[in-house]
């Protein structure tokens, strides 16, 4: 792993004397995400906690802020958000800072992820609930909108990922079961929203639209990351 200029000067800034520095540099090396060792993340408009409790903040998740705003083109409407696998909670936090007047609930089955959710929602009006998307707790009520960033890795293709996802990213927010469409199959059961939008992962499109389907959710519209990749599917009910 070698450390590119732009890097070396991020943990340079970071750091708070030499002995640090090297201590992120040796970290650096071994192929320790620079947000995992700095303890934040750009994402959107804002900056993040993160930790070895959160997934690290994507650029490519930035697609499903964006695939919202183009729905919902109106930002003062009084939207209620529901975020399932809200990890570092940068989807509702960022939407929230879209849309003024709206409120939510972030749900996550850690509860050290909550926590870094919690210290990033400062003041803004979300709900954190603790528990497993795929059992959710009774009287959410119902939401204008659902959105998802669910483990969508295939259980046999974790070992193949990068160390800086599979060594520091929590496999709870990866591993999605043999085919990686656990958490789909649980999202095509919810019946609190209209709206779903959800990340998905690279080639996934066409089984999870399947799996939405037979639940009778209707498939919308898609929207492709920066690497052209398909990345967010929009269904609703
Ligand atoms: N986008 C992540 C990756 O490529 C996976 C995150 C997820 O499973 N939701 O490693």
């Amino acid at each position: 792993m070698s450390l590119s200029r732009l890097e070396l000067d991020w943990l340079k800034q970071e750091a708070k004397d030499e002995t640090e520095l090297k201590n992120f540099i040796q970290r650096a090396n071994v192929g320790e995400p620079i947000a995992k060792i700095i303890g934040h993340k750009g994402f959107w408009k804002g900056d993040f906690i993160v930790s070895e409790d959160v997934l690290d903040p994507r650029p490519d998740s930035e697609t499903l802020i964006e695939a919202v705003l183009a729905t919902f083109p109106n930002k003062n409407m009084p939207l209620r958000f529901l975020d399932l696998g809200t990890g570092s909670g940068c989807l509702i936090i960022s939407l929230l800072q879209e849309y003024p007047n709206a409120h939510g609930v972030a749900i996550d089955v850690s509860q050290k992820a909550l926590s870094i959710a919690r210290q990033n929602a400062q003041d803004l009006p979300i709900d954190f609930i603790q528990a497993d998307m795929r059992d959710l707790p009774k009287k959410l009520g119902k939401f204008d909108v659902v959105i998802s960033n669910p483990p969508y890795i295939p259980h046999q293709d974790i070992e193949t990922l990068d160390v800086a996802v599979k060594n520091y990213d929590p496999i709870l927010a990866l591993d999605g079961g043999e085919d990686g469409l656990d958490f789909y199959r649980a999202l095509s059961q919810l019946t609190l929203t209209k709206n779903l939008f959800a990340e998905i992962g690279q080639g996934q499109e066409q089984s999870i639209i399947d799996i939405m389907q037979k639940q009778n959710w209707t498939y919308q519209k898609s929207w492709k990351d920066l690497g052209g990749i398909t990345r967010v599917l929009y269904f609703k009910n």
